[in-house]
């Protein structure tokens, strides 16, 4: 099985056991909402595509089949990169549950370990990030970082540890585009990765004018233009799809590039509009 070419990301504060720098492919498959019964297949057929990136979390509670479609696989663990995720009931037994996801997912390391949230109304993040801080310490996650840290939740964390996530995983897409904590991971080398980077389906994104012109343009889909525009800003995505075709699809999008004019048509599409959870508020667990 042949991966597919895709550009690799320097995480700026990764750490890996012997120091060397960890890259991540810029694209992957999420599986956020992927039947257990389904996520097998479709992972298995995501890396005969030449998907090389998954993106999981202990709240999909896929782990497990991501684990069996990886082992089933035969390709070597270094040529993979699997993410998976802290849940917040876990803030203060980091230890007992990255070893779960690493028992489920049947690896003895992952390559980057995030904070799913900041769940801020119950003062653990601090707890989560020291002990994802330790995991990273210990040589089994090769990269740590967060997921839906608003800035003051960044802040928070790197003034009390000095270690800054590699990663700040957020809900970005064209109609909600998080300018200023974009600039603050920025200033910081965090890397961003997008999730809900086609705004999960719940718009009409695709048929706005911006996309529609530079997918004809192009001989593009709409999806394709999207998340052109994400990696060409330097963002780390992972649609969704259970549809082999579509694996395809989303991942054809390194052939061409989109104008200056063409992302600042889409630039102009920000709505400050999310689709999912609002990251102050958010409190499931
Ligand atoms: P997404 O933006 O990737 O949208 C997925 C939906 O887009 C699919 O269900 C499908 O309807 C549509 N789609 C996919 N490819 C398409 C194509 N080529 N043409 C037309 N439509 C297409 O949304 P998502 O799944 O929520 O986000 C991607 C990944 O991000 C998840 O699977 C998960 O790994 C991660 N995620 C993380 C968090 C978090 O809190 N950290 C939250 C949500 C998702």
């Amino acid at each position: 099985m042949s991966a597919l070419q895709i550009p690799n990301i320097t995480l700026k504060n990764g750490v890996r056991s012997g120091g060397d720098p960890v890259e991540i492919p810029q694209l992957g498959l999420g599986v956020f909402l992927v039947e257990p019964g389904e996520t097998e297949r479709i992972v298995s057929e995501a890396l005969e595509v030449g998907y090389r990136h998954i993106d999981t979390a202990a709240a999909y509670f896929n782990e497990a089949e991501v684990g069996r479609a990886i082992a089933s696989s035969g390709i070597p663990r270094d040529e993979l990169f699997i993410t998976t995720k802290l849940w917040n009931s876990d803030h203060e037994d980091v230890a007992g549950a990255f070893q779960r996801s690493l028992d489920a997912l049947g690896l003895d390391r992952v390559d980057l370990y995030l904070v799913h949230w900041p769940v801020p109304m119950h003062g653990t993040a601090l707890a989560a990030w020291r002990g994802v801080a330790e995991t990273a310490e210990s040589g089994r996650a090769s990269a740590i970082g967060v997921s839906n840290f608003e800035i003051e939740h960044l802040q928070q964390i790197i003034d009390e540890t000095g270690v800054v996530p590699a990663a700040n995983q957020i809900e970005l897409h064209p109609l909600h585009q998080r300018r200023e904590l974009r600039a603050f991971c920025a200033e910081h080398g965090i890397a961003i990765e997008a999730w809900g980077p086609l705004a999960q389906g719940k718009s009409d994104l695709f048929e706005r004018s911006a996309i529609l012109d530079a997918a004809s343009a192009h001989g593009k889909s709409g999806a394709q233009v999207v998340l052109r525009w994400h990696v060409q800003r330097g963002t780390i995505v992972f649609p969704k799809t259970m549809r082999r075709e579509r694996m395809i699809e989303n991942a054809d999008i390194f052939d061409f590039e989109l104008s200056e004019a063409e992302m600042a048509a889409i630039d102009a599409l920000d709505e400050q509009r999310n689709f999912g959870p609002d990251p102050y508020t958010f409190d499931n667990r």
